[in-house]
């Protein structure tokens, strides 16, 4: 019997390189079984114009050589020949032959779409982008996104099926290479293209690359176990032949016409067996496999009956993947029987067309035989990729398999890199500030530019896949409401909220104290006349739990009359034994302009200081202010309650808008003069606009920036000057 194998320590493998002798590829060999391979199932043309493909790569990779010393052009070209293994369409090969020329030569993607047309152009851009992200460092605990990052990029199936090819040739020839490069490389092949491979259901090439990616990644574990598995074959060949003949003589006597395969475990399967389960290898050897191949459904689940007739199948280990496929469309019954001498066999049955999806997936699907002759399935699959690319969802009537490769393959995600390379996944249509919101809280609510991949860019930015964003934060920036209007995650649009709500209430909360200080005064108190024991006795006879704080703020925002809260807490203090006060008329609030959201300067008559203001106070809205003669204000003297008077402070420091109407003769260069007038009167212009021309008049509309009225007036007194301008007024409503 074999004796397990230890596993042995890592620091002897660093001593031992793989051995791979390399001899010198024969590329007019490869070329003549590439030619028969497409010749198999393209038309003369197609196979033609593949070719011409074939010439140009040579043409642009001559003079480059592989780590082996081999022409590069091998490379391409062994990549196109996996894809005519699968049958994939002439474009795709196209494009394998092409796809390093973008990245490794001078030929641009516009000369490709002229030589060989915008599809292959398209799938040569694809595998070049995809490449681009792979040179980015990624985090190795953040494989899973990085392969949702791949995926996501793709957009086209047949991208990544070319960039699976291209990373098996790599790995079938990763022995000229220095050795931490192959491992790294082996390495990523396990954590990425495997998994991929495996998810689109390739699972000859994923059983591939783990196998190649193992022996490179522990080279020492890899020949012990080959060795081992070697001596094992001579003990199991006796038990296995056994078993073989029984299946291929109880098969046909229960009328099932099937073909019978021994399974051999691959190596990687085998190691990972023995890590995870903690098992010796002669426990993981002891397990055989075969496979049963028939011609259609129902005779699968014959076919089972007759194998469970022959051997006792062991409980619980049934499965029926045709029933319900394995999400990347894998479909077969498994069992496992008790064989002779009490060993456990595995037994996988299945249809001839399942055995072929199963071990090519997608690419099954993909196969192209004639662009006016597709199958069914090629229908389905063309379909499902069309859908892809309208970023539609699939038809109802498309396999489940399709539906679950759709969902892995086209996230409603994107993945994008912060600047230390760590990867986030965010939602499709996500904005910088989407990205600041998710990395932090603060770097959301303080952001206040962003680079996108090194280069200066608008928050708004929609994000794409592989983006590398910075985020620039100041100490002192907020939020700005109109972030709303475009952040797509639910956390950055909560925290953008609670930010402007917070926010507005402490604006509010200071409205309301100087409101409530002025209708004190009206009762001949201060503020400090209202000790903490009258607010106290006042909160107490209110019901509802308050603070002192909520009321400030309900006053702020026009939810309670500041009259009413005042005469209440003048009662307060009297009952808790203050002296009376002689009432007084009560002083004005004095408006700066820059009180924040709780105070707001009427949109309808734009009042500026100087002007005679009002200031009405509604539900919800706080403060308004309003010019004396604006017609809304007419409109609500039956609410005179809600009224506050309000008076400018003397010097404020902001610019206030302002709007004026200008009619001048339709000369050439009258919005220059203007123009020019309002610069030299120190304003700037925020806005102008047009009306249309009525012959011999124009009208002008402005908004300018002013201090004051005095200011005004003197930009006013110079548009005077200009002899073309007929009538200025200001602009209301
Ligand atoms: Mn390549």
């Amino acid at each position: 019997m074999v004796t397990p194998v230890a596993t042995p320590a890592a620091a002897d493998e660093a001593t031992v390189i793989a051995p791979q002798t390399y001899s010198p590829v024969d590329l007019a060999d490869n070329l003549g079984r590439f030619r028969s391979k497409l010749s198999a199932y393209l038309k003369p043309e197609e196979v033609a114009r593949v070719e011409s493909a074939y010439a140009f790569s040579d043409a642009a990779h001559r003079g480059q050589f592989r780590s082996s010393g081999d022409p590069y052009v091998s490379h391409p070209l062994a990549v196109a020949g996996t894809l005519a293994d699968w049958h994939l369409d002439p474009q795709a090969l196209i494009a394998a032959l092409l796809h390093d020329v973008m990245e490794d030569t001078a030929i641009t993607k516009q000369e490709i779409s002229d030589t060989f047309g915008k599809s292959a152009a398209e799938l040569v851009d694809g595998v070049s982008k995809l490449d681009r992200i792979e040179n980015q460092s990624y985090e190795e605990a953040q494989a899973e996104n990085f392969r949702k990052m791949l995926l996501a990029m793709a957009r086209d199936v047949r991208v990544i099926l070319i960039k699976l090819a291209d990373r098996l040739h790599n790995m079938r020839t990763l022995g000229a290479v220095p050795r931490e490069k192959r491992r790294r490389i082996a390495r990523e092949t396990l954590d990425i293209y495997a998994p991929i491979a495996s998810r689109l259901g390739l699972n000859t090439l994923y059983r591939e690359l783990q196998e190649l990616s193992f022996r490179h990644l522990h080279p020492l574990r890899y020949r012990v176990l080959e060795k081992a598995v070697k001596g094992a074959r001579g003990n199991r060949r006796e038990v296995v032949g056994k078993i073989m003949q029984a299946l291929r003589r109880h098969l046909p006597e229960a009328g099932i016409e099937a073909e019978v395969m021994g399974r051999e475990k691959h190596l990687y399967g085998i190691y990972r067996k023995m890590r995870e389960k903690h098992l010796s290898f002669s426990q993981v050897l002891d397990i055989y496999g075969f496979r049963v191949i028939v011609k259609d459904v129902p005779t699968c689940y014959l076919a089972l009956g007759a194998l469970h007739s022959i051997y006792k199948p062991v409980p619980g280990k049934f499965k029926d993947y045709i029933a319900i496929p394995k999400a990347n469309g894998y479909q077969s019954l498994h069992s496992t029987l008790i064989g002779p001498y009490g060993t456990p066999v595995e037994v996988q049955i299945r249809t001839a067309e399942m055995h072929h999806i199963g071990e090519s997936g997608v690419a099954a699907h993909w196969l192209y035989k004639d662009e006016n002759a597709l199958s069914e399935l090629q229908q389905k699959t063309h379909k499902w990729l069309q859908s892809l690319l309208e970023l539609q969802s699939a038809s109802g009537d498309s396999a489940e398999f399709l539906e679950h490769v759709k969902v892995d393959l086209f996230p409603g995600e994107i993945y994008v890199f912060t600047p230390k390379g760590k990867i986030l996944g965010l939602a499709r249509g996500a904005t910088a500030v989407d990205f600041a919101y998710a990395v932090h809280t603060d770097i959301g609510n303080r952001c206040v530019a962003c680079r996108i991949n090194f280069e200066l860019m608008p928050l708004r930015t929609e994000l794409r896949n592989g983006d590398r964003i910075e985020i620039i934060t100041a100490t002192h920036a907020n939020p700005n409401p109109s972030w709303l209007s475009y952040v797509k995650s639910g956390k950055a649009r909560a925290q953008i909220r609670h930010f402007l709500k917070t926010q507005q209430h402490e604006e509010s909360a200071a409205l309301g104290e100087r409101l409530l200080g002025q209708a004190l005064a009206g009762q001949g108190l201060q503020p400090a006349d209202i000790s903490s024991s009258v607010w106290e006795r006042f909160l107490h006879e209110r019901a509802a739990k308050t603070s002192r704080r909520d009321v400030l703020t309900d006053i702020g925002l026009g939810k309670r009359m500041a009259a009413i809260v005042a005469r209440r807490l003048a009662a307060a203090r009297e009952a808790e034994g203050g002296a009376p006060v002689e009432h007084k008329p009560q002083g004005a609030i004095i408006i700066r302009g820059s009180e924040g959201v709780a105070v707001q300067l009427a949109k309808c008559c734009r009042p500026i200081p100087g002007d005679p203001i009002v200031g009405i106070i509604r539900k919800g809205q706080g403060l308004v202010v309003h010019t004396h003669d604006c017609h809304s204000v007419g409109k609500t003297h039956h609410e005179r309650d809600n009224w506050v008077d309000v008076e400018w402070e003397p010097s404020t420091e902001r610019l206030f808008e302002v709007g004026i109407r200008i009619v001048a003769e339709n000369r050439r260069g009258v919005l220059a003069k203007v123009a020019a007038e309002i610069a030299a009167g120190g304003s700037d212009i925020q806005n102008v606009n047009m009306d249309e021309e009525t012959g011999l008049y124009t009208t002008l509309n402005f908004t300018l920036q002013v201090a004051n009225r005095v200011h005004f007036a003197r930009i006013i007194r110079g548009l005077r000057r200009i002899p073309e301008v007929m009538r200025i007024t200001r602009a209301k409503e």
